[in-house]
């Protein structure tokens, strides 16, 4: 048996946790196209006959902004690369970075085995391009493999699924074979909803937005879920509730059907919201929203 941790790091929107999606072929982690959408370091466990693979869906690192938010991001990717069996660094299409030099600098001297993932081919239309980055990448830094990968399309995630399995040490597993996720299902229907908000709102509310369990119910054929969506400014409530109410409703909606789906139970939802001033840029109201250091 082999067993281990797997990082996902890169750039912010470069597609990881769209890949971690696609291996686990469940949805456990929120997408969109925002930078930062990931703001909670989030295990994806994939367990077969003869390895179980612990993949840690981490924040993108940003580098430059200094908030208490951030800070955090920075800290928790970080952590989870250094600490990880192996690195699986995305670059989103052909397209290389300063960015990525950052990451294969605070790499270099770690000693971790690291696959490159060149994600979103499914819009590469030049072949001879593809693969002329592959071997300059090679030339870079001593990659173990390097694989192009379509995480939305699922292409080519069996290859990538052999070579982590190649690059994780022997041991017994770590977790039972039927988890999935460190996650509870609270913590993830109050970020279902977050996702909803970030698509529909993202442009308008940038980062400013987060999503606390209030209450969580779980009866027989229902589930009853209590949230409140927290935002820095008074005047953003009326674009997250919008006229009459109609933006807050169509949120419901979109994250009642995929609450439900996880679930796999009816479900009750009631959103509240409510404004907390500087909520991003307060490590006190940080922690109080579930931002630790776990
Ligand atoms: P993260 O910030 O690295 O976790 O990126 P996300 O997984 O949230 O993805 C960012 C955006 O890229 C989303 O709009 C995804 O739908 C899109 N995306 C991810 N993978 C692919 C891919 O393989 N092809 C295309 N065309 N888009 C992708
Ligand atoms: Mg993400």
């Amino acid at each position: 048996m082999k067993c281990g941790y797997a990082a996902l790091i890169g750039r912010p929107n470069v597609g990881k946790s769209t890949l971690l999606n696609h291996l686990l072929k469940q949805k456990i982690s929120i997408t969109s196209r925002k930078p930062q959408t990931t703001r909670h370091q989030i295990l994806g466990i994939n367990t077969t006959e003869s390895a179980q693979i612990i993949y840690l869906d981490t924040p993108g690192m940003h580098f430059g902004d200094k908030r208490a938010l951030n800070r955090y991001l920075n800290r928790a990717a970080d952590t989870s690369m250094l600490g990880a069996d192996v690195v699986i660094m995305l670059v989103d299409g052909l397209i290389w970075q300063e960015y990525d030099e950052l990451i294969l600098n605070k790499l270099k001297n770690a000693d971790i085995p690291v696959i490159l993932v060149i994600n979103k081919i499914d819009r590469v239309a030049d072949k001879t391009a593809l693969l002329t980055f592959i071997a300059e990448a090679q030339q870079r830094y001593p990659f173990d493999a390097v694989i192009a990968v379509s995480a939305l399309k699922g292409a080519n995630l069996d290859e990538l699924e052999k070579s982590v399995v190649d690059l994780l040490p022997e041991g017994e597993a770590i977790f039972p074979e039927e988890q999935v996720t460190d996650r509870s299902e609270r913590f993830l229907c109050a970020e279902i909803v977050r996702e909803k908000l970030t698509r529909r709102l993202g442009a308008e509310i940038p980062h400013q937005l987060t999503v606390e369990v209030e209450r969580y119910e779980e009866q027989a054929n229902v589930n009853k879920i209590y949230l409140i969506i927290w935002l820095e400014k008074e005047s953003q409530k009326s674009i997250v509730i919008g006229k009459d109410g109609e933006m807050l409703k169509k949120i419901g909606i979109d994250a009642r059907a995929d609450i439900e789906k996880l679930t796999e139970k009816k479900c009750y939802l009631k959103l509240w919201v409510k404004v907390k001033k500087g909520w991003s840029d307060n490590e006190r109201a940080l922690l109080s929203l579930g931002f630790n250091e776990q």
